[in-house]
């Protein structure tokens, strides 16, 4: 039997080693190349001719080389990945298969190599390793847990996230059911969202609460499904996530400063405790509207720091006044508010009022400091049935204001009746900065008569206010509101001016001896500004009234509170020419022996002792004794409010001078008393 392979090659035989895919080369035992299929040559870019009868080594790396001398000497069959190398250098792996052919003899004739060409196998496997290296890679950086759960909730797997195995995860979880690992209600969570993932083949995300050493740990868990009967579930701890938030949260509804529920909060559980009362008959609550009272003197005279400080310390103490139940608010500045709930009976509010009161009594000492404060408390109840809190809060605010108007350290509860006086005075305070540029306000005139013979002496300035919609309006309901708001400052000044010039006028018209004196009313306010004696006599300049004919009326209380600046500008108007009386005399307590130091020239006997002159006797007396006091100051006496001729006779009996009242004339408009000086004038004429 022949082995020659060249006469195989001719015939069928070598097209079918042509045709075949792998690379097929046959060497001699001396390792010529005998033999190259197409396959080779496709394979290493070689003519035929350029391989036939060529030591095989040309197209075998190094590595190839060794192992085949190895199968020849071990006279073995062998399999291996290798790699041949082709014409232009390159390696291109191979899974290599070498077997002899031997001869009868059993010698080795030569050694068939197929090499079959694994380049793209080898590249899918790097590729594979690599990614494989890159998911590892990638799990190791996601701060993820992640476990395989069976369809009904046994851990199949799982990879825990740094620093989480050890606090979370017993230590042999798998094959464990969830229900052995987690608190009843989590596992039952668990499985809930594990079904509805297999169930809608959808992604569940859930996150839930864990308590393990005390301190709660929060989780967010995704559950993936893998296939029909197992899911991936990807748990991330997100506590600090949840802490942030929660401090965020914590911010928004609390005051920084004293740590208490901030106005949204107050407003929230307010608006919450509104509703309960609407379904609710029996329901009670109340709301303490609080504002301290001299913060501001602490925070201007200690600064802010220590102002801070009794704020905190304030709201410690105001705390401990209420129920664990009860909401504490500070609403900002010095103002703080309290919802109490539950109440048992409305008075416990004002209990509680007291309470808090009696509590901030107590000095407060602050780095050395003994402080004093108070607070004015406005209290609002459910009872007066509420549909908003906002409501509820202004009408406790408004009581606050009554409380505070009416001393320090007093509670007040609110009523209907303050809400309308509230409403009202915020519509004219802002009509009344208006007014004056809408010539609005009017002066009337009120006679002041000699009592001795009736004769008009002068006129007192009153102002009016004519309001578009409410019609006239009396001062004693706006004048106040004009001195909270300083409106008085441009308004009196308009007063000043209007009758100065109004009485040089009438100087003219009506002539007499001594001539018409004018009084004009100055506001406390006014009193207090410190150019007022320049502005006054500007005004005389510009209207030429002579400065005698002019009386400044200042009640007995403005005077005594600005007694020191009071007495310097008193003696200023005084050395101008100009008069000075004391108004409402008698409802103050003015020490004589004081406004005996001042350059007054005038009293005016308040008319709540002159309307009660007719039936009490004290008054009477009093009255007596003011008039000699005056007498013995050398003041001049006006009375006012003389409504009837028994009060008239009286007055005179008293020697009185001056009088002005009803009686002999109300207020007037310009035009009225021009009729009535003008038959006066006449009755001169005739007599
Ligand atoms: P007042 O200075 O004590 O003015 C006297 C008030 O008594 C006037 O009230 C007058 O109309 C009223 N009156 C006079 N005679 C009688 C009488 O016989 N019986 C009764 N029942 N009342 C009498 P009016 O005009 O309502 O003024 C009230 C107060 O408003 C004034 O009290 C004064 O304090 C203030 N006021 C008026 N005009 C001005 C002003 O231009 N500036 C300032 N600052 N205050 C003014
Ligand atoms: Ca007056
Ligand atoms: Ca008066």
């Amino acid at each position: 039997m022949t082995t020659s392979f060249d006469h195989l090659l001719s015939t069928s035989l070598g097209d079918i080693l042509n045709s075949m895919a792998d690379s097929l080369v046959v060497i001699s035992p001396h390792r010529i190349i005998t033999t190259v299929n197409r396959a080779t040559l496709n394979l290493l870019g070689y003519e035929e001719q350029e391989l036939l009868r060529k030591p095989v080594d040309i197209i075998f790396t190094e590595e190839t080389g060794f192992e085949l001398t190895n199968l020849i000497h071990k006279n073995f069959v062998g399999h291996f990945e290798t790699a041949y190398v082709t014409k232009q250098g390159r390696y291109i792996p191979v899974d290599f298969s070498g077997s002899f052919i031997h001869n009868a003899a059993g010698e080795v004739q030569g050694i068939v190599c197929v090499a079959q060409d694994i380049a793209v196998r080898k590249r899918a496997e790097i590729a594979l390793k690599v990614s494989e290296a890159r998911n590892q890679a990638f799990l190791k950086a996601i701060p993820d847990s992640m476990f395989r759960i069976s369809r009904n909730g046994n851990y199949l797997d799982y990879r825990a996230a740094k620093g989480e195995d050890e606090t979370l995860l017993p230590a042999d979880l798998i094959g464990k059911s969830i229900y052995e690992v987690l608190p009843l209600d989590l596992a039952q969570q668990w499985i809930y969202y594990i079904k509805r993932a297999l169930d809608n083949d959808d992604i569940q995300v859930f996150e839930y609460q864990l308590n393990t050493n005390q301190t709660p740990s929060y989780h967010e868990a995704r559950i993936v499904v893998s296939n029909t009967h197992e899911v991936l579930a990807v748990v991330r701890n997100i506590t600090d996530r949840k802490q942030a938030e929660a401090q965020l949260l914590h911010d928004a509804f609390h005051d920084i400063l004293t740590g208490l529920a901030n106005r949204t909060l107050f407003m929230n559980r307010l608006g919450h405790v509104v509703e309960l009362a609407k379904h609710r008959e029996d329901y009670q609550f109340a709301v303490l509207f609080l504002d301290l009272d001299r913060f501001k003197m602490v925070n201007d005279s200690l600064g802010h720091m220590m102002g801070d400080q009794l704020l905190v310390a304030i709201a410690r103490r105001l705390e401990a006044c209420l129920r664990a139940g009860d909401t504490l608010a500070r609403l900002g500045g010095d103002e703080f508010a309290i919802l109490l709930e539950n109440l048992f009976e409305i008075e416990d509010a004002l209990e509680v009022g007291d309470r808090i009161h009696a509590s901030l009594a107590q000095s407060f000492n602050l780095n050395g400091h003994e402080i004093f404060t108070g607070a004015s408390i406005g209290i609002t109840l459910s009872t007066n049935r509420y549909d908003n809190p906002e409501d509820l809060l202004r009408d406790a605010d408004t009581a606050m204001y009554r409380a505070k108007a009416a001393g320090t350290g007093r509670s007040q509860v609110f009523d209907r009746s303050m809400h309308l006086r509230a409403v009202t005075l915020l519509q004219i305070e802002s009509d009344l900065r208006r007014a004056i540029e809408r010539q609005e306000f009017q002066i009337y005139y009120q006679p002041i008569v000699s009592l001795s013979n009736c004769k008009i002496a002068g006129f007192e300035a009153l102002i009016r206010w004519q309001h578009p919609e409410l019609g006239l309006i009396p001062p004693d309901e706006f004048i106040p509101i004009a001195e909270d708001t300083g409106l008085i400052i441009p308004i009196g000044h308009w007063v000043l001016k209007e009758s100065c010039a109004q009485m040089r006028q009438w100087h003219d018209l009506f002539p007499a001896h001594p001539p018409l004196t004018i009084s004009v009313n100055l506001s406390g306010r006014q009193f207090l500004q410190p150019n007022l004696v320049g502005q006054i006599q500007e005004v005389l300049q510009q209207t030429q009234l002579d400065p005698h004919c002019l009386k400044l009326e200042i009640t007995e209380s403005v005077m005594m509170e600005s007694a020191g600046v009071a007495s310097a500008m008193m003696k200023q108007l005084q050395e101008l020419g100009i008069r000075l009386s004391i108004d409402d005399f008698g409802t103050g307590y003015s020490s004589l022996a004081y406004l005996h130091s001042l350059p007054i020239d005038t009293l005016k006997i308040d008319r709540s002792f002159i309307s009660s002159l007719d039936s009490d006797i004290e008054k009477m007396e009093i009255i007596q004794t003011i008039v000699k006091l005056a007498w013995n100051l050398g003041l001049d006496i006006v009375a006012e409010g003389v409504e009837n001729k028994k009060q008239l006779a009286q007055l005179r009996a008293l020697k009185c001078e001056s009088g002005q009242g009803y009686l002999f004339a109300r207020p007037m408009d310009k035009a009225a008393v021009e009729v009535l000086m003008t038959g006066e004038r006449e009755q001169k004429k005739s007599t």
